[in-house]
């Protein structure tokens, strides 16, 4: 079903696919990075983790009339999605301060953030990722004014979902990063991976970090938290 490698990002790799036009799979990756590619170590099965818990919470968002890329997982690192042209606009959505904006704007970890925060950064590695606004992404990532604020309500939509799923499972969703894609109808559907790789995700009780923070920070054991995750998920379901 897999043909030619068609980009490989950090997390991930997409190939075409032989026989199924307009569709893609995603290839999980076992590497970690951080502050943009200049850490970097591999964690043998967070490939299998990442692609497990993207496919659990992506048919989750379906099943509640969010549309997105995802068709099916095909096995333990790979999925197959619909291909879009990805929008190179990371869309971040903030419930409480941690990570940048503590640093950027000194706010004090663990505010809070009622209405939610939805940020823009321009996805470029070159750059560094820049937090950019709204002018900014319709110039650089030819969107409208009306694209804009679909895709603010489409990530303040699946923001609630998560939290919700998240707090089944006990879990507070800080933070998280969403990239939505085209397809070739013109439509904007939410496109890549919701992991622990791209939120922040702390445990409700003791506040202990399951997601990448532990591999940036060097404060725990990658594989362990997203296992946690993952199992959490799976019993919950
Ligand atoms: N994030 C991501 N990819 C990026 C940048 C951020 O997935 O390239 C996620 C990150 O995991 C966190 C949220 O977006 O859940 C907000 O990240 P922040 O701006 O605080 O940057 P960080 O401190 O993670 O560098």
């Amino acid at each position: 079903m897999k043909a030619n490698l068609l980009y490989e990002g950090k997390g991930k790799k997409v190939f075409m696919t032989e026989n199924r036009r307009g569709t893609l799979v995603l290839s999980y990756k076992d590497e970690a990075t951080a502050f943009n590619g200049k850490k970097k170590a591999n964690f043998t099965g967070k490939g299998r983790l990442n692609n497990e818990i993207s496919a659990h919470i992506f048919s989750r968002l379906q099943k509640q009339e969010i549309e997105t890329h995802f068709i099916k997982k095909l096995n333990e690192t790979e999925q197959l999605v619909h291909q879009t042209e990805i929008i190179p606009l990371e869309v971040v959505i903030r419930n409480m301060a941690a990570g940048s904006i503590t640093k950027r704007l000194g706010m004090r970890e663990q505010t809070v953030f009622q209405p939610p925060l939805v940020e823009f950064y321009y996805k470029n590695d070159q750059l560094g990722d820049p937090l950019i606004n709204d002018d900014h992404a319709r110039l650089l990532c030819h969107i409208s004014d009306s694209e804009i604020a679909e895709i603010k309500e489409k990530a303040l939509q699946i923001n609630q979902q998560l939290i919700h799923i998240f707090a089944g499972i006990d879990v507070k969703l800080v933070d998280f990063k969403l990239e939505f894609g085209r397809l070739p109808d013109g439509s904007i559907i939410l496109a890549d991976e919701i992991s622990p790789d791209t939120c922040r995700l702390w445990d409700r009780h003791t506040n202990k970090n399951l997601d990448k923070d532990v591999f940036r920070q060097g404060t725990g054991d990658l594989l362990e938290v997203y296992q946690e995750i993952y199992q959490r998920l799976e019993a919950r379901s």
